[in-house]
């Protein structure tokens, strides 16, 4: 199959090739896969401050900081010695250990309303927990999520999920059943009438609304204003728990997340991403009541080998004690000049674009029309970013394989960096304005790929 977009990366060919024979798609989470935009995925072999270096020896600016969590940049020299020292000191225990006080510690000092903290591996495990709890605690059964809100792949929030399945065009997953899904209400996002109606015909019913604080994983579309504080005041007076998904956003949107910037207080919050240093490691925590309902303190079960590892909680440590103002401040300049370059490269191109924003993250949408949610984020042309990216990756600037995602920088993205982002600009907003009859054929040679690849 030809694909227009390909040029030479012969070792992560060859890498991949060897991936599928062993690997379902050849990777270990989809969106990896580059379905989204054609081509052969790059493998990286290291990585410093804000550049990547893949198997072909191609340096890269970094543009998805591993979808976050190396705010700090790839390789910092505090978290890797932090992490260095905790391995000689041995890798994991099966006890208790004072990093996990530490981490815990960390997150309760920074966000007011987690009084209690859970450590576990993943976002997913963290939003699955929280949804257990939540049933535990209300004695309820129903969950209201939101189209295009992703909250990792639990088996009742992976419906109208965002990116990942947006993606790859599944409506829904095999594998989960009707039973597991049949509990879960899909809404549109930044919709609060519909929020009421689902509560006023399901009453007594819902155990807790789970969003993300401020969702990423459709690009960035972020709550209306009044919308969150609407959530919280609706699960208040019905009686369900306010759970704000603070995976992607958690630390990383400002000091202490999307909750720094609207200041709407959840029931319980999930965290992971920037909280792990690069390592796995998650959370989720909120009202003592209702955290005190999980074991051993309480009957609601909940567990993990490696939570808490000695590891991870090293790395999670030594990189939120870094996270101070001056690195928001920093991250917040950078986000202003590539998002202005995007703006200027697009308009004198006459690509229809729009630029949205949330903190330190932003996404770009090739539509003109604004993005509140879901059905709308879908209208725009995403033939046009396919283009635009692989101008930026054939120039050295690794973006997100997909036009639903977000963007992130780090504390490493310096002038040199950002100015080699602005320099491939005006390729790339050429290539997405000229993508047309190419780009379609290119499309619908993806589409067979991933038919092949499913
Ligand atoms: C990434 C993400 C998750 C899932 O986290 P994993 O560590 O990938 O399981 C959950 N919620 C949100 C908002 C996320 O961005």
């Amino acid at each position: 199959m030809t694909n227009p977009y390909e040029y030479e990366a012969p070792v992560s060919q060859t890498l991949f090739d060897r991936a599928a024979a062993v690997t379902p798609g050849g990777v270990n989470s989809p969106v990896r896969a580059f379905g989204a935009v054609g081509g052969t995925p790059r493998f990286m072999v290291s990585g410093t401050g804000p550049y990547l270096t893949d198997a072909d020896g191609r340096e890269y600016v970094d543009l998805v900081c591993s979808w976050g969590p190396m705010i700090l940049g790839h390789a910092h020299p505090r978290v890797t010695e932090a992490v260095l020292a905790a391995v000689a000191r041995g890798t994991s225990f099966g006890t208790p250990g004072q990093g996990e006080v530490e981490l815990a510690e960390e997150i309760v000092a920074r966000v007011a309303p987690v009084e209690r903290v859970r450590l576990v591996s993943s976002g997913t495990e963290a939003t699955m927990s929280a949804i257990r709890l939540a049933r535990g605690f209300t004695g309820r059964a129903k969950v209201i999520k939101f189209a295009g809100c992703y909250h990792g792949h639990v088996d009742a929030l992976l419906a109208a999920a965002g990116s990942g399945v947006a993606t790859f065009a599944l409506p829904d997953t095999p594998g989960v059943t009707g039973a597991q899904a049949g509990d879960t209400i899909v809404l549109p996002y930044n919709d609060l009438d519909a929020v009421r109606a689902a509560f006023e015909a399901n009453p007594g019913q819902i155990a807790c609304v789970i969003t993300e604080a401020s969702p990423g994983n459709m690009g960035v579309v972020p709550p209306l204003p009044g919308f969150n504080q609407g959530l919280a005041d609706l699960c208040r007076t019905n009686g369900a728990l306010y759970v704000s998904d603070e995976v992607m956003t958690g630390f990383r949107v400002s000091k202490s997340g999307w909750y720094g910037i609207d200041g709407v207080t959840p029931d319980l919050m999930t965290f992971g991403k920037v909280m792990g240093g690069g390592f796995p490691a998650a959370a989720f925590g909120g009202r003592a009541d209702v955290m005190e309902k999980l074991a051993p303190a309480g009957p609601v079960y909940q567990a993990g080998t490696l939570s808490g590892n000695p590891v991870a909680t090293a790395a999670g440590v030594a990189q939120l004690r870094l996270l101070d103002d001056a690195v928001y401040a920093h991250l917040d300049r950078v986000a202003d000049d590539v998002t202005g370059a995007i703006t200027e490269a697009l308009a004198k191109e006459g690509v229809a674009h729009r630029v949205q924003r949330a903190g330190t993250m932003f996404s770009v949408f090739f539509t003109d029309a604004p993005v509140t949610d879901y059905a709308e984020a879908k209208t725009q042309e995403a033939h046009r970013y396919t283009a635009f990216f692989h101008s930026m990756l054939s120039q050295g600037v690794y973006l997100p394989p997909s036009a639903f995602e977000s963007w992130f920088v780090s504390a490493a993205h310096d002038t040199a960096a950002v100015e080699r982002i602005a320099a491939a600009l005006p390729a790339a907003a050429r290539a997405a304005a000229q993508a047309g009859q190419a780009a379609q054929a290119g499309q619908a040679a993806d589409v067979d790929q991933e038919g092949e690849r499913r």
